[in-house]
């Protein structure tokens, strides 16, 4: 099961053009200055399915975003989701954590996640590096990650948003 706070569709903050975020429950970063403390109990979220959620988020044209509360708490069945959407459809994933690269690749369960999704946006929110107008990101600290050519090359690649992808 997975426990998910909301589905909000046809979103643009998320990522690159139109996606579908899944809001997961739970996280036990509690960074100071978070905006989405009402998702840190991962029991505040509704238990769904994977196939249900799979039918949810895949429907329209949409790419997806994993996002929350910290979808890392929920990563060995978010994988079973990502490995789904991989297998059915040509949608890339975005997803977010209050981990940093560096840390999720130390985790066996974080980094199977990792691997499944197309870009990351790491680390935790900083209000002290809180900007209002940041794209995709909520402080300067955060990165936006180009998961498989960061694997490839064994060090970090920030996305490429002439890539657009
Ligand atoms: S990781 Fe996200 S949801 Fe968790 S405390 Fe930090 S800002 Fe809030």
């Amino acid at each position: 099961m997975l426990y998910v706070a909301n589905i909000v569709e046809n979103t643009i903050v998320d990522g690159t053009g139109f996606r579908t975020s899944l809001y997961l429950s739970g996280c036990d970063i509690r960074c100071e200055g978070c905006h989405n403390k009402n998702l840190w109990d991962i029991s505040s979220g509704h238990a769904m399915e994977i196939d249900e959620v799979f039918e949810k988020i895949t429907g329209s044209f949409t790419n997806i975003t994993f996002i929350g509360g910290e979808p890392m708490m929920q990563a060995k069945t978010l994988a079973l989701l990502a490995e789904k959407i991989k297998s059915n459809t040509r949608k890339n994933i975005w997803i977010y954590s209050g981990r940093t690269y560096e840390e999720i690749l130390q985790n066996k369960e974080y980094l199977e996640l990792l691997k499944l999704c197309d870009i990351l946006v790491d680390g935790k929110f900083d209000k002290s590096l809180f900007k209002n107008n940041l794209r995709f990101i909520g402080s300067t600290n955060q990165r936006i990650i180009d998961i498989k050519k960061s694997l490839e090359k064994n060090n970090i690649v920030l996305w490429n948003d002439e890539e657009d992808l």
